[in-house]
């Protein structure tokens, strides 16, 4: 049984997420230790509770350890099963990690599998579900498979009660997929949304977005959701290029000033534009599963961020695949990934 140390490396949610992912595509064993040990309540919280119960579900594994704040899970996987399932994140927990824990495995299974997945739909330090629709689907069906995700009601923290369907039909071998070359950007669009928060919070974000990414009024859009969808804030900048759809996305926080959840979400915009690479430092983490899978593939990055490289380490573990990184301009990098 393979041993995984929880804190290694990022120590955060991930590196459970991966085990678990790559666990079920192998059917390797795994114990984890020290899950999230360094974070300020460490441990399973409910969304990587539901993590591990989803991922044992769709792999009939048996699983021992898996209760709130546990910080040490054995996983033992049986075999993927396509079906219809549905799971819920009792809080306002990320309901599109629950997705990044369960998609490989669906991805590989022998038929169609469809999910509903109900809890946080746009929460700050996960895939935001426009980043997931945009970005990270249309690269992986360009894999093969055909993976499609309606969202039905977006949940922001702490209030929850979002929900997102997907529907997932794999289609045997994943192809290899190489990001090397941005190509031209071909379309920039921002949008701003509140739910039940005053609009001009959403209107001050995307004044500041249209000055600093210089926008037309054509390109933004305020967005005001039902007051019983919130309280909630997103500000979210799409990069549409002739390779690849970049989304950066601010979620407004109780406190923080909505210029400056604007401001931060344009420079992450502007960083990736002027670096001139295709991937931006989110997606570089979560494309490393799918290459793994597909046994390679390249792309090129900003500089990997601890989330990557702690990724890549923990995926080495499971499959006989190598990840290697060198600069190739000034603030960008190559990723390759290859068997060994
Ligand atoms: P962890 O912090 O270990 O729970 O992992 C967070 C995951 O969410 C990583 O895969 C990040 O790449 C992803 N993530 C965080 N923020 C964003 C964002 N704004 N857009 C897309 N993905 C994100």
């Amino acid at each position: 049984m393979l041993t995984i140390d929880g804190s290694h490396g990022e120590g955060g949610g991930q590196i459970l997420r991966t085990a678990l992912a790559l666990s079920l595509v192998t059917g390797t064993p795994f114990r984890i230790e020290k899950i999230r040990a360094g974070r300020k309540k460490p441990g399973l919280a409910r969304q990587h509770l539901t993590a591990v119960q989803a991922a044992a579900k769709i792999g009939r594994a048996r699983v021992t350890g898996a209760s709130l704040a546990s910080m040490e899970i054995t996983f033992i996987p049986g075999s993927i099963t396509p079906d219809e399932y549905r799971f819920t994140v009792g809080t306002a927990g990320s309901t599109t990690l629950v997705l990044q824990t369960v998609l490989p495995a669906l991805l590989t299974a022998a038929g169609p599998s469809s999910l509903t997945l109900e809890g946080g739909t746009h929460n700050p330090f996960a895939p935001p579900f426009d980043f997931l629709e945009k970005c990270f689907l249309p690269l992986l069906n360009r894999m093969g498979p055909r993976v499609v995700a309606v969202l039905n009601r977006p949940g922001f923290y702490p209030a929850g009660g979002g929900r997102f369907e997907v529907t997932v039909a794999p289609s045997g071998e994943l192809a290899r997929l190489d990001l090397c070359e941005r190509g031209g950007i071909r379309r920039r669009f921002a949008a701003a949304l509140v739910a039940g928060l005053p609009r001009h919070i959403a209107e001050r974000e995307i004044a500041l977005v249209r000055r600093g990414m210089g926008l037309e009024r054509s390109q933004v859009e305020v967005v005001e959701l039902p007051a019983d969808r919130g309280p909630g804030n997103v500000v979210s900048i799409e990069i549409e290029s002739e390779r690849i759809t970049e989304v950066f996305t601010g979620f407004g926080q109780r406190g923080v000033r909505a210029e400056v959840v604007a401001q931060r979400t344009v420079e992450a915009a502007q960083r990736y534009v002027a670096a001139d690479v295709p991937v931006g430092e989110h997606l570089a983490d979560q494309l490393l599963i799918p290459l793994a899978l597909a046994g390679g593939g390249s792309f090129k990055t900003l500089p990997l961020t601890p989330h990557t490289r702690t990724n890549a380490e923990i995926l080495q573990k499971f499959l006989d695949i190598e990840v290697s990184s060198e600069p190739c301009s000034e603030s960008g990098w190559l990723v390759q990934v290859g068997r060994r």
